[in-house]
């Protein structure tokens, strides 16, 4: 173990620099001993939810000065990173659970950091999107990470419209009070025959991964209240290859549409599948005559 932790602490980890640290999604052994090292040499820690990290901190005998940057504050609180990184200091950033910035604060964190001319070094480590991945099997080659879905229903509908030709496989997070709302949702948008994962609780006691066709998924959740517990992470199959591709100019056609008018639509589908834009054009006057009449 000393040998392990002197590894960590071999690598040089320079003043007013930025460290985004993975912590663990559950299992507090998930840990790396990299981030031990960073988390323990570091001058103030940047955090999602402050108590939470002291907590989490608290469990490997370490704690640190502390500097709340959540969704609501990236951008201020980033300021106040920059100027402590400016006086030689060095940062680390964590978020409540996983890796920073994946539907997580952080993102903006680091663009500020960056655009102020200073390091940010990423420190890699447990992720509820990776480990999901991981366990899903060899249908998935490739995949989409989309993370949370709209809420509200006409906006997912008009997401998953964009997704739904999508040759890889899509990666969602959900809640549990909207995941049997949200694979009914998918079922609905994306078809019933597709594969599922609906990975939950993954890394602690009550994990568990459970495979099965879209179609099944919302019944397969309704048939145990426990299975409607705790976090979730849905993995599901990409589109099939044969694909008829006027499917899938409709579907962004549609989408298009819905802000845009039929000449910018037929021009930014035209640039983004490679069809030609007189076509889309015909093609999109066609769908929008139902909503005129
Ligand atoms: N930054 C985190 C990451 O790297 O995975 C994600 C944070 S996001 C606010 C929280 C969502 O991630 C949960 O609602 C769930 O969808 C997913 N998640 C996080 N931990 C999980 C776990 N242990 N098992 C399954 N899903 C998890």
């Amino acid at each position: 173990m000393l040998q392990i932790t002197e590894l960590a602490a071999r690598q040089q980890y320079p003043a007013g620099t930025l460290y985004v640290v993975a912590t663990p999604i559950g299992n507090a052994a998930d840990i790396t001993v990299r981030a031990l090292h960073v988390l323990s040499l570091v001058d103030r820690i940047a955090a999602e939810d402050t108590r939470n990290t002291a907590q989490l901190l608290a469990r490997y005998g370490i704690s640190k000065p502390s500097i709340a940057v959540h969704e609501h504050n990236e951008r201020s609180a980033a300021e106040r990173v920059i100027e402590h990184l400016r006086s030689g200091e060095r940062v680390a950033c964590v978020s409540d659970a996983g890796t920073p910035g994946i539907s997580d604060p952080g993102a903006r964190l680091v663009d500020a950091v960056r655009e102020a001319g200073l390091a940010v070094v990423p420190l890699p480590g447990p992720s509820a999107v990776v480990t999901a991945l991981s366990a899903a099997g060899a249908w998935v080659n490739g995949f989409t990470f989309v993370g949370f879905l709209p809420a509200k229903a006409k906006q997912r509908a008009s997401q998953l419209r964009t997704l739904a030709h999508h040759p890889m496989a899509l990666v969602f997070y959900e809640a549990p009070h909207r995941i049997v709302e949200t694979t009914r949702a998918l079922a609905d948008a994306l078809g019933g025959e597709r594969q599922l994962l609906i990975a939950r609780e993954l890394t602690k006691l009550h994990e568990s991964l459970h495979r099965c066709t879209l179609a099944e998924g919302p019944t397969w959740l309704e048939g145990d209240a426990n299975r409607q517990r705790g976090e979730f992470v849905l993995v599901v199959e990409g589109a099939p290859e044969a694909e008829d591709a006027e499917d899938a100019h409709d579907a962004l056609l549609l989408t298009l549409l819905e802000e845009l008018s039929v000449k910018s639509a037929a021009r930014i589908a035209a640039t983004l599948t490679g069809a030609p834009r007189n076509a889309l054009y015909e093609r999109a006057l066609q769908l929008k005559k139902p909503a005129q009449e």
